[in-house]
């Protein structure tokens, strides 16, 4: 079935030709007719879904018939990446509507934010922070709104934007429609929903799993020899456009460094990049100026770029979701990808629960091609381990030889990533590195933990063991 079935203005069904949908997904076949009845909505639905046009496209629908001028649909999201995107959803799909959007985050002057809301904006896309900023100093109000959308609502309240969100509430008409949007539903949501929401329509997409494009494997490898498995696959595999995910700000940012350093086009997107640098670093990866991105869950949540063959979670996500969503960051629209993952004893739990939620065992990776020397003595985030240079451990049987002791990882990764699609860059262009906190960064991000210290005193040491790295003798064969 069509879009016609909605019956848009022909304004908002050119922009929807703009973007090539042909057919509605599933959640905007439920969430469209009664967004434009004027129904509040309790969506389960998360990112990848087709959420944002089931909520923008009847938005814009009936703007359209209304008063120009003034802000009239408010949307909350949590991430400043999220909060563009949606933005530039709304420009894409109401290009011929002349209806106006503007995204409101922290890390960025608030001038122009204040300017171009002043000049008539339509639509508010706004992060909680620097949107209850802008509240406070009066600088515009939001009397008018009559669509009020909070997205992810469950990443915001893990990332503890609640208070402003019940803050932000007061400053809104109480006769309203409120659409309210979770990937799921922690009772604080419930509550927040039995509050807010009058006489909603349920819309749930059930759980998502991965695409059955996507081939999963686990890799058991021991905290210390990430890094150094990390550039063999990437050597030995042809990857065009890879996501990388590691815990915490600092690994994804030492890591990305790394890798460049390894002759990898590679950069970082986590919380403490400024703004403009988050924004390079995410669309220099879309453009595929980067073919490396190494993220946190909180930068990388909602993002939406097309053509990632493999997604590495270099550290085992926290939990289900979160796995899911990382995996479904390849394999879209049908394409294929591959998602590895490197798990160590500590992940046996939450592998568990990944693959009882998945209802099946992930592939173990047993392919001795992929090697790990000994040692890798850098951990990112993890302290230097003491052993004997001399004696490899027991378990691992060597498949390598010495290489006048310099380390394979990075000499292999190069070489062979000159001859994937991985064209290895100069030393130009660097990735940005830690720089002044952003306004609002240590809401958007987890704690960073203490792990410079490790990371940047302790240098590898050379050690020519080559070794293989399906080391199921960990636990993840059984
Ligand atoms: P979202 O869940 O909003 O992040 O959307 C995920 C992706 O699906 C985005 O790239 C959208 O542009 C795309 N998309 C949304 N609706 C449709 C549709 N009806 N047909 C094809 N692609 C869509």
């Amino acid at each position: 079935m069509s879009f016609t079935k909605f019956d848009f203005n022909p304004k908002i069904t050119a922009g929807i030709k703009a973007c090539n949908y042909e057919t509605p997904t599933p959640i905007q076949d439920d969430a469209i007719p009664a967004i434009l009845e004027g129904r509040d909505i309790m969506g389960l639905a998360q990112t990848g879904t087709g959420k944002t046009a089931a909520f923008v496209l009847p938005i814009l629908q009936r703007l359209l018939n209304g008063p120009r001028g003034k802000v009239r649909t408010l949307i909350v999201a949590p991430t400043r990446e999220l909060a563009e995107q949606i933005h530039s959803d709304i420009i894409k799909l109401g290009r011929q509507t002349g209806i106006r959007s503007v995204a409101i985050y922290g890390g960025v002057a608030k001038m122009p934010q204040i300017k171009k809301i002043r000049s008539g904006v339509e639509i508010i896309v706004a992060c909680p922070g620097r949107l209850l900023d802008h509240l406070n100093d009066r600088t515009f109000n939001l009397s008018k709104v009559d669509h009020l959308v909070l997205d992810e609502a469950d990443h915001m309240f893990d990332m503890g934007f609640l208070p402003d969100i019940k803050r932000i509430l007061k400053a809104l008409p109480s006769e309203r429609q409120t659409l309210l949007f979770s990937a799921t539903m922690p009772s604080e949501i419930r509550n927040l929903a039995e509050e807010i929401l009058n006489n909603p329509v349920r819309v749930q997409i059930a759980h998502s799993r991965p695409t059955a494009t996507v081939e999963q494997m686990i890799f058991s490898v021991e905290q210390n020899r990430k890094t150094t498995l990390l550039k063999d696959i990437m050597a030995k595999t042809k990857m065009s456009s890879t996501l990388i995910f590691t815990r915490t700000k600092y690994r994804a940012e030492s890591l990305a460094r790394q890798l460049e350093k390894a002759g990898y086009a590679a950069t970082s997107l986590q919380g403490n990049l400024s703004q403009q640098k988050r924004q390079k670093a995410l669309s220099g990866f879309k453009r595929g100026e980067f073919k490396v991105l190494v993220a946190t869950d909180i930068a990388a949540r909602g993002i939406d770029v097309s053509g990632i063959s493999h997604v590495i979670n270099y550290d085992v996500p926290g939990t289900v979701d979160a796995y899911t969503h990382r995996v479904g960051r390849t394999g879209r629209a049908s394409a294929t990808g591959e998602a590895f993952t490197f798990a160590s004893r500590e992940d046996r739990k939450i592998i568990d629960q990944i693959e009882r939620s998945l209802g099946k065992k992930i592939n173990r990776n047993k392919n001795t091609e992929f090697t790990v020397e000994v040692p890798d003595n850098t951990p990112l985030g993890g302290k230097p381990v003491k052993k004997s240079w001399n004696k490899p451990k027991k378990n691992f049987g060597s498949a390598g030889g010495r290489r006048n002791g310099r380390p394979e990882g990075r000499g292999a990764s190069s070489a062979g990533a000159a001859k994937q699609d991985q064209s290895p860059v100069g030393r130009n262009g660097r990735p940005a590195r830690r720089g002044a906190a952003p306004a609002g960064a240590g809401k958007q991000e987890q704690p960073s933990g203490n792990y410079r210290k490790a990371g940047s005193r302790h240098k590898r040491k050379s050690r020519a063991a080559v070794l293989d790295s399906s080391f199921g003798n960990l636990f993840l064969n059984s």
